[in-house]
Order: structure tokens, then sequence, then C-alpha cells
């Protein structure tokens, strides 16, 4: 009898330990449930439909030419895949594990109708056995990963089947296209062209940065240096897995792949935060936050439409957020200086800028997003408390952001030196570039005044 293959954020052939294990017991379908209801307000965003488009489009041919088959259905998906199992005459579901809540509730709910066989692959180790001495989870990056180095190298990956073989049953499948998952108008996806989703393009943004490895420590802070490695968008996908990207890193040298190393395992503590903690996208870590009073109303209405745009008046966090409009992508310094100016100089709360990033970034990922705004917020289980004050004006100098500015905020574009990082206070400010939304003392003494109270 015939198996399914359900995907999800898993989108690769090789080193894919569902497809491999169905391959193995014989004929299989591949399986694709769009389901906008199940995750909630993180149903997929629109900067991810763009790439999920691509993906699925990269998936299907590949399955298609080693013999196989991928259908695409829309709904429900503990319901979409036992009407597809059922007309195949299926018994069971091979499936890479994933840690989002309303994921593990849809497995969940699955196990009870189907022979459900869930495999890693999403991350280098399940979070649920990295442990401390005493058996319990971690809260804190530092000691979690020391406990997941322990345990490293993870599994020699392993290549994709040479072919497939299909049932030849009549099944109903949409049409991606008639998905709709690309922009019509206006397009805002045109500055998307740096991406190749998939896996084989996953696997060029690697080999594209492994020779920059080294550099990575120092390069990784300056965002007008491409030094690291865009990979978040094909790893959230699972076009690559994380046990090929370790093994080919670590390639370089362990002693020299390391910081980036350390990097990529973020992901599996953001993966064990939201295991432990499901709600960590909505819900404070700390609980003292909530009582923090936020501003609300007309103005920082305002000031949130203004940050969204990237017309602060701050050029670090306008050209962040116009980079993110423009592209999907931010870099991961001024992704910290841009969620730092929302929160504490503008008192917006944390989870307004998380939903934007989800809507807008191509590396929308539930666990690190939500790890990273949190940390930065100072509300989270592993993070700085609120009073630390992120200075952007001065991030700007330190990290060298000038001709970063001036790719992303043409109104700067002429601004030569060191002026560029504070025009106004240079006095060369252009007319149509924004006055600051508010002082960066102003804002630390309202910022500091409001966690007090
Ligand atoms: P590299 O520096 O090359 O790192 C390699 C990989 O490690 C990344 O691809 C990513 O998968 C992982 N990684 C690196 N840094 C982090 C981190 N701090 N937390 C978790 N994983 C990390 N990353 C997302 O993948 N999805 C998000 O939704 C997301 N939201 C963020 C929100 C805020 C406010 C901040 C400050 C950071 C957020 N990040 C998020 C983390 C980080 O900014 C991106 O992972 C990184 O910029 C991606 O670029 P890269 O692939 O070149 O990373």
């Amino acid at each position: 009898t015939a198996s399914l293959v359900w995907f999800r954020q898993d989108l690769r052939l090789s080193d894919q330990a569902a497809v491999a294990a169905a391959t193995h017991e014989g004929p299989w379908i591949g399986v694709y449930v769009l389901d906008d209801a199940a995750a909630g307000p993180w149903a997929i965003g629109g900067a991810q439909r763009w790439w999920l488009h691509h993906s699925l489009t990269a998936l299907g041919e590949a399955i298609r030419e080693k013999g196989g088959r991928l259908v695409l259905r829309r709904g429900d998906v503990v319901k979409e895949l036992r009407a597809v199992a059922e007309a195949v005459g299926a018994k069971s579901i091979h499936a890479i594990h994933h840690y989002e809540p309303w994921w593990q509730a849809a497995e969940e709910a699955l196990a009870r109708h189907l022979d459900l066989r869930l495999y890693e692959g999403s991350r280098l180790a399940a979070p649920d056995g990295v442990l401390t001495g005493s058996h319990t989870r971690y809260r804190v990056f530092t000691p979690f990963w020391r406990a997941l180095k322990e345990q490293m190298p993870p599994p020699t990956p392993h290549p994709a089947p040479s072919a497939f073989t299909a049932p030849h049953v009549a099944i109903d499948g949409d049409r991606l296209s008639d998905w709709d998952l690309l922009p019509t108008k206006p397009d805002w996806a045109k500055g998307f062209d740096i991406w190749t989703p998939g896996e084989v393009g996953g696997r060029e943004a690697l080999a594209d940065f492994l020779p920059k490895i080294e550099d990575y420590d120092h390069d990784r802070n300056m965002p007008a240096i491409e030094g690291t490695s865009r990979l978040s968008p094909h790893l959230h996908f699972g076009e690559v897995s994380p046990a090929y990207v370790w093994h080919r890193a670590a390639k370089h040298g362990r002693a020299k792949a390391e910081p980036w190393l350390r990097e990529v395992a973020w992901r599996d503590f953001a993966a064990n935060v939201i295991d432990i903690l499901p709600d960590y996208g909505r819900k404070n870590g700390r609980d003292a936050y909530d009582h923090f009073r936020w501003r609300t109303g007309a103005a920082p209405d305002r000031d949130f439409d203004a940050w969204t745009k990237g017309r602060t008046g701050y050029p670090i966090v306008d050209a962040g957020m116009r980079e993110l409009w423009a592209t999907g992508i931010m870099h991961n310094r001024v992704r910290m200086i841009a969620a730092s100016f929302l929160i504490k100089h503008l008192l917006i709360d944390w989870r307004r800028g998380e939903r934007w990033f989800w809507d807008t970034l191509v590396d929308a990922d539930y666990g690190n997003n939500a790890v990273n705004w949190q940390w930065v917020a100072g509300t989270g289980i592993d993070s700085n408390p609120f009073g630390r004050i992120m200075a952007p004006l001065v991030q700007s100098r330190k990290f060298d952001a000038g001709d970063y500015i001036r790719e992303w905020v043409p109104e700067l574009r002429e601004i030569e030196g060191d002026a560029i990082h504070n025009p106004h206070e240079a006095g060369c400010a252009p007319n149509d570039y924004p006055e600051p939304l508010i002082g960066h003392r102003e804002a630390r003494e309202r910022a500091l005044a409001a966690a007090k109270s």
C-alpha cells in the first residue's frame, strides 16, 4: 500500500527523513495543505506567501523529475490529509516534526486517525532532548548552547533518494496559481528578485556564504557588508536541513565555524522556548510586563505608521524598515535597533512590531520572531532588563552603517561622512526627510519613567 509524505516547513528532498522513510517503504504521494485557519494570527504572512509559491513550484518539479507526485490542497489540514489518505488508501503518513503550537496540535489530531510517523529534521537536535543536569529544560541561551554542542555533530545528512514511485490513483489537487500567493497590484515584490526560493537556491546561498565564514564574527554586525548567510528563509522553509548546514560549515574547522553555528543554534533555542511556552508569540515571558503601560491612541498609531514606512527621522531605523519592505529581509543588527526604537523610543507594544515583521519578513518564524522581539523588549525569559536602551545613532556610527543608509534612504544619498548618521544634528537634512519623531534623550527618560511606573 502507498503512504503519504506531509510537507510543511521541510520543503526539500535531501536529508528529509520523511521522504527517505516513505521511499524505502514503497510508493507515496506528497501532500502540502495550505491551512489559513489552524495557525490563527500566525497564518502565513504576505512576504512568505510569495516565497511559498516559488518554493512549492521548485519542490513539485523536483518530485516529478524523480517520478513522484505532489498534491496541493487548501483547507483544514487534518481533514484534507485524511481525505487524501482515504483516496489513496494510505494508512501511514510520514512527516518531519515541527514545534509551532498549531503544528503540534495538528500532529496530535492526525495521530488519532492515522499512523503518523514523525521524524526529527527541522532543528539540530530535538529540543526536549537538550536538558540540564537535573533533566529540566533550559530557559537561557548560553547554557542551552553548551548542552546542544555536547550532542553535535548531528547525524550525517543523507542524500535524496534517486527515484520515487507514486500510486496510480485519481486525487483532486489545487493548482498553485489558484492560491493567489503572489502579489498582484501593487507588485511590492519587485525587490524580491535577490532570492531563489527552493532547495537549490538554499544550497547555493550556503555555498556563497561559506568562504566568508571566518570573517563572520566581525562582519555580522556591519549592515553595509554582506557578511551573513541570508539563509534564514531557506532554513525556515526547511529547504536545507540544519544537519547539512552544520556539516558543511564544520568542514571549515570547528573553531572558525563556531561563531556562525552558535547563531544557527538560536533557532534551536527558539524552538525550545515555544515548545515549553507555546503562547510566547503573544504572552510576555515575564508576567510583570503584563501591566506595562504601552502608548495607545491616535498619536502612537501615527508613530507606528511612520515606523513601518521608514519615516521616523532616525536614518538607521528608516534604512532597515525600507530594506524590509523592499526585500523581505532586514539585517540582524538593524532589526535589533529598529525593534528597540519601536518599543523603547516610541513605547509601542512589541506585539505590534512582531505582527509587522510577521507579514513583511520572508524569514518570519514563530519561535525566532517572538524570542527576538521579547529579547529586545526585555519581556522575555532570557533578556536584559527593559532599562537597557539602545542609542540608535551611536549604534549607527559604531557599526559603520553609512553606506547602508545611503543605499536604502535615497533622500540621504548625497550626504557624505559622519553626518549621514544624524543629518538633523549636522544641519544637512534635506527637506523631504522627516524630523525625528522624538529626541533620543527625551525618549530615554520617558521609557525609564514608564518602566518604573
Ligand atoms: P546569519 O547571521 O547567517 O545566521 C545563520 C542562521 O542562524 C540564520 O539564517 C537564522 O536561521 C539563525 N539565526 C541567526 N540569528 C538568529 C537569532 N537571533 N534568532 C534566531 N535565529 C537566528 N530570524 C528568523 O529566522 N525569523 C524571524 O522571524 C526573525 N525575527 C527577528 C525579529 C527581531 C526583532 C530580531 C532582532 C531578530 C529576528 N530574527 C529572526 C533573527 C535574525 O535577525 C535573522 O535570523 C537573521 O538576520 C537572518 O539573516 P542570516 O540568514 O543572514 O543570518
